[in-house]
C-alpha cells in the first residue's frame, strides 16, 4: 500500500514512523518543502524542545487546549504523554520533567528528539523527500489520489494521503476545494504591547502571580507576568493570548488588559494588610518599603500612579491614597495596543474543522482516505509542551489507521 504524507514535521513522522512499523507492506514517502525536515521540533523550546508535559490524565490535559479539548479527550486516553515519554524511552530518549511540568530530552537538546524520530523513520523503511512541495492533490473517481509534486511532470498516486503540513495557507486551500471547512487561522500565543508610564524602566521585573482579565469579557488567566520592554509577557499572559486568541484579533490586539498584581488576593483582603501595616510600620515611607512581595521597584510605580508623594509615610495614608493604592495593586487597567511574537513558541489557532474529523483514526469524514494531523488542524494550545503532545497523538492514531487495511476494525 503506498501512502503519500505531505509534511515532514512532528505529526507527519510520527504518523509515518507509527505506520510503518505496524505494517511493513506499506510504503510510505513523506514529502517535505523545506531542504531540511522537523524545523520546528529543531528549533522548539529555545533549542531544548519540550516533547510533552507530565500530566498524565487525559481529563487535565484538555484543558489546557482553548480548542480542541472535548476532541482530544479520546485521542489522550490511547496515547498521551505517558505513552510519548515511553515512545522515546524505548528508542533511546529518556525525558526529564522541570518544575513547572515541562518535560524535556535530558540531554537538553532539541536534536536529540530530531535524530530519534529521522532513526526510526529510516530503520522503518520510511522514505524522506525533502525539497519536495506538493503544489496539488485530489482524490481519483475510483478512490486512490493523485499528489502533484512541485517540479514533476505527472502526478505520483497514493491509496492514502496524510496531510501534515502545519499551518499552511496553500495546503488550507487544497483542503477547502476538496469541501473541508477551514476555520480562520489567527495567531496564538503571544505578548502584549503597552506603553504604560507604570511600566517605564521595568523591564526584567517578574510578579510571581498576577491575576490578569480583559473587562467586558470572561477572558482571565493567572501565572508569573514579566514586564518586557514592549509590554507585558510571562505564562500568564501567553495563556491569556491563547484563550483570547480570536476575541483579541477581532479587536486587532486593542484592549484593556485589568491587572491584579496581588493574585488571589482581592481588594477588600489588601486593603485589610494596607491598614495593618500603617499601624505596625507607621514611620516608614511607602513607596520605599514595598508590601506583598513586589519588587520595589514596581512598588514605587504603583505608589507614583496612586498619586502618593515619595515623602508620604504609612502613618498619614488617609483613605483616598489607600483606596488609590489598592486599586493600582488589584485593579490597575493598562491599554494594550498590538502584539508581539513569543520567540519560544508560537502556534496558529483555526485551520480544518474538527466537526469534519473522526478522531478515533484522525481520516477526514469528507475524503475518505484522507488523513489529518498536527497544526492542520483547528487544534492548539497553551504553551509547555501540550502543542507537540497533539501532533504526537494526531500523528500516532492516523499512522495506527492508516496501517490497518480496515480501519473501522480497529480497538
Ligand atoms: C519557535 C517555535 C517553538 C516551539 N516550541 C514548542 C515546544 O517547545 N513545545 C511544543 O509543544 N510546541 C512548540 N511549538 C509548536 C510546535 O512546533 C507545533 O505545534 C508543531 O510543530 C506542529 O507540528 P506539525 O507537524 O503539525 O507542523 P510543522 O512542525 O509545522 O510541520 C509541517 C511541515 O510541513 C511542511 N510543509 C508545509 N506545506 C508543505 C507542502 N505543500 N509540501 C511539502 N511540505 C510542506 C513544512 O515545511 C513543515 O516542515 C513551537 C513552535 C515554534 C514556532
Amino acid at each position: 500500500m503506498q501512502i503519500a504524507i505531505i509534511g515532514g514535521g512532528a505529526a507527519g513522522f510520527f504518523a509515518a514512523i507509527t505506520c510503518a512499523e505496524l505494517n511493513p507492506a506499506c510504503r510510505i514517502t513523506i514529502f517535505e518543502r523545506g531542504k531540511n525536515v522537523l524545523e520546528k521540533v529543531r528549533v522548539s523550546g529555545g533549542g531544548r524542545c519540550n516533547v510533552t508535559h507530565a500530566c498524565f490524565d487525559a481529563r487535565e490535559l484538555v484543558k489546557h487546549y482553548p480548542r480542541g479539548s472535548r476532541e482530544l479527550l479520546g485521542p489522550f486516553m490511547q496515547f498521551g504523554p505517558e505513552q510519548t515519554v515511553e515512545w522515546f524511552a524505548q528508542r533511546g530518549v529518556p525525558l526529564k520533567t522541570e518544575a513547572d511540568g515541562r518535560m524535556f530530552p535530558v540531554t537538553d537538546d532539541s536534536l536529540t528528539i530530531v535524530r530519534c524520530l529521522q532513526r526510526a523513520a529510516h530503520q522503518a523503511g520510511v522514505q524522506v523527500h525533502t525539497s519536495a512541495r506538493v503544489e496539488r492533490f485530489a482524490p481519483m473517481p475510483d478512490g486512490p489520489w493523485q499528489v502533484w509534486v512541485a517540479g514533476q511532470q505527472r502526478p505520483l498516486v497514493f491509496e492514502k494521503i496524510m496531510v501534515a503540513a502545519g499551518s499552511n495557507a496553500a495546503a488550507w486551500e487544497t483542503l477547502r476545494s476538496l469541501g473541508h471547512d477551514i476555520v480562520e487561522p489567527v495567531p496564538s500565543l503571544f505578548t502584549f504591547n503597552t506603553k504604560d508610564t507604570r511600566l517605564r524602566d521595568l523591564s526584567g521585573v517578574s510578579v510571581p502571580n498576577a491575576t490578569l482579565s480583559i473587562p467586558g469579557t470572561k477572558l482571565s488567566a493567572d501565572g508569573p507576568l514579566l514586564v518586557t520592554h514592549w509590554g507585558l509577557s510571562g505564562p500568564g499572559i501567553l495563556r491569556l493570548s491563547a484563550w483570547g486568541a480570536r476575541d483579541l484579533h477581532r479587536v486587532a490586539y486593542r484592549f484593556p488588559l485589568q491587572v491584579n498584581f496581588l493574585g488571589n488576593i482581592n481588594a477588600e483582603r489588601a486593603a485589610e494588610a494596607l491598614k495593618e501595616v500603617k499601624v505596625e510600620q507607621g514611620k516608614k515611607l511607602v513607596a520605599a518599603h514595598a508590601q506583598f512581595g513586589l519588587p520595589l521597584r514596581l512598588w514605587q510605580n504603583l505608589t507614583l500612579a496612586a498619586s502618593i508623594p515619595e515623602a508620604q509615610r504609612w502613618a498619614d495614608m488617609d483613605k483616598k491614597n489607600s483606596a488609590a493604592l489598592v486599586g493600582q495593586l488589584t485593579a490597575a487597567v493598562f491599554l494594550i495596543a498590538g502584539k508581539s511574537t513569543f520567540k519560544e513558541e508560537f502556534v496558529t489557532a483555526g485551520g480544518v474543522s474538527l466537526k469534519e474529523l473522526n478522531f478515533r483514526t484522525f481520516e477526514s469524514k469528507i475524503c475518505p482516505g484522507l488523513f489529518l494531523a498536527g497544526e492542520v488542524l483547528d487544534i492548539d494550545a497553551i504553551t509547555g509542551g501540550f502543542n507537540f503532545q497533539a501532533a504526537w497523538t494526531g500523528g500516532w492514531l492516523a499512522g495506527r489507521a492508516m496501517a490497518s487495511l480496515n480501519a473501522s476494525a480497529l480497538p
